[in-house]
Order: C-alpha cells, then sequence, then structure tokens
C-alpha cells in the first residue's frame, strides 16, 4: 500500500455525523476516502468484530490492520484466523522493528514493563504506538472500536475526528456513543466469533503479560495494567483528543 501523500487535502468532515448510526458512519467515511484509503485497526476486541461485520456489508473487503506485538494471548491469534475466515479478509500484520525490540530486551528485560510505568510505556511505545505509525501511514483514515464510556479519556470520542497524532488523518469512531451491552448483544445475534478469554473473565484483552481476569462487575479496564495507577492505563495509540472540524 503506497504511503501518504504529503500535503494530501481530505473531505470535510460533514457536521451531522454525530446524528448518525455505526453503519452510516462507516458509509460517510468510505465514500469520502474510499476502501484503499480507509482501514479497521483491529485488535480483535469485540467492538472492532462489531465493526468489521458491518464493514464488510458495505465493502466486501476491506482494508483491516493489526498490530501484532509479538506478546498477544494465544487465543487472539486463534480469533484471528476465525475472522480471517469468516470474512475472507486478508488482515494487514504490523510488527515492531526487532532491532527495537532486541535493544529495548537487552536493556531492560523481556518483562520491564511491571517495573514502572516509564518502562511500560517504552515497552508499549516500541510494541504498539510505532507499528501503529507505520502502519497509518498508507492510509487518510482509520476506524477503532473506541467507545466514550471505556475510559474518561475517551469521554469525547467523536464519531469522526482528525487525529492530530498521526498527521490529520481521519479517525471514525462509529460505536462511539454504543454501550458494552450493546456490543455484546449484536454480537450475539449475528453469532460472530469472539475471543474466548472474554468467557474466562477477561473484559478487555490486550498483550498476555498485561491483560487478566476480572471479578463480574469490576471495571472492564481494570484487568488491563492492573498494578499501575487507573490513570496510567493507556498505551498511547488513542490520543485524545481529536479535533472534529478542518479538513
Ligand atoms: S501491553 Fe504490555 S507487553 Fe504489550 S506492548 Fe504494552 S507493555 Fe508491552
Amino acid at each position: 500500500m503506497f504511503p501518504r501523500q504529503a500535503g494530501r487535502r481530505l473531505p470535510p468532515i460533514p457536521p451531522d455525523v454525530e446524528d448518525l448510526g455505526p453503519h452510516d458512519v462507516l458509509r460517510v467515511a468510505l465514500t469520502a476516502l474510499g476502501r484503499e484509503r480507509l482501514a479497521l485497526s483491529a485488535s480483535f476486541g469485540p467492538e472492532d468484530i462489531v465493526i468489521l461485520d458491518m464493514l464488510a456489508e458495505l465493502e466486501p473487503q476491506p482494508r483491516v490492520l493489526t498490530l501484532d506485538t509479538g506478546r498477544l494471548p494465544e487465543e487472539t491469534y486463534r480469533l484471528i484466523d476465525r475472522v480471517r475466515s469468516r470474512y475472507a479478509v486478508e488482515v494487514e500484520v504490523f510488527a515492531p522493528e526487532a532491532e527495537a525490540v532486541e535493544a529495548m530486551v537487552r536493556e531492560h528485560g523481556p518483562n520491564l514493563f511491571y517495573r514502572s510505568v516509564e518502562n511500560r510505556i517504552l515497552c508499549c511505545d516500541v510494541r504498539k504506538v510505532q507499528p501503529l505509525r507505520r502502519a497509518l501511514q498508507t492510509v487518510d483514515g482509520w476506524i477503532a472500536g473506541v467507545r466514550r464510556d471505556q475510559i474518561a479519556t475517551r469521554a469525547q470520542t467523536p464519531k469522526i475526528g482528525l487525529d492530530l497524532a498521526h498527521g490529520l488523518i481521519w479517525k471514525v469512531a462509529p460505536l462511539a456513543d454504543w454501550t458494552e451491552a450493546q456490543v455484546w448483544a449484536y454480537i450475539h445475534e449475528r453469532d460472530l466469533p469472539y475471543n474466548e478469554l472474554h468467557d474466562q473473565g477477561y473484559p478487555s484483552i490486550g498483550c498476555a503479560p498485561c491483560s487478566r481476569a476480572v471479578e463480574p462487575g469490576a471495571d472492564p479496564r481494570s484487568g488491563r495494567w492492573w498494578w499501575e495507577q487507573p490513570e496510567d492505563r493507556e498505551c498511547g495509540i488513542h490520543v485524545p483528543p481529536s479535533a472534529r472540524d478542518g479538513g
């Protein structure tokens, strides 16, 4: 896929996008940017599966990006295979730079993240943030499964905003105003594949060493980087805020 052209102007974001449901948000983004320049960035959480299911109804060959950090649970790899079969999509895998991983692990050890927030942010930067930056060089807009009620830093997420951190591209969040219950209702109604770890008490799944099961009714994000303070528990991928105007 070709890198983004410098200086390319994107279409303006429609002013009424906040009134639209997820299918129409996706339709607006696909129409404005085109299939080649818009991709779902999937970690294969339930929101990503819902979005892929909707997207596949609009575009039979949607672009799907994923970051293989090298520390994902085996269950996530199994899910990726099931999704590839069900939707017949090619999943574009972006891995961290081998040299950066080698240098980090040589200096800090393989499980550096447990020792400090700085180490954890370094690991997320090498294994997630930098690969995502490379992946997003190939698009003019990305689709993310973020919802406003997941964590305080996502409370203002627009359905389509400008992503300042990744070069003023569109960031599309079709499920921004959905609840977790709506997501799971959609999954069960349509019998969509999902990560089997959810049935073992994992509400939110990232890398294996940084995700764990939680008690029923606990904050769904509390199983991610559970040894840190809640306000530190973001990996740097979803940088708030994205501006809504301009284009
Ligand atoms: S979630 Fe954990 S293992 Fe994965 S990149 Fe971040 S710190 Fe590293």
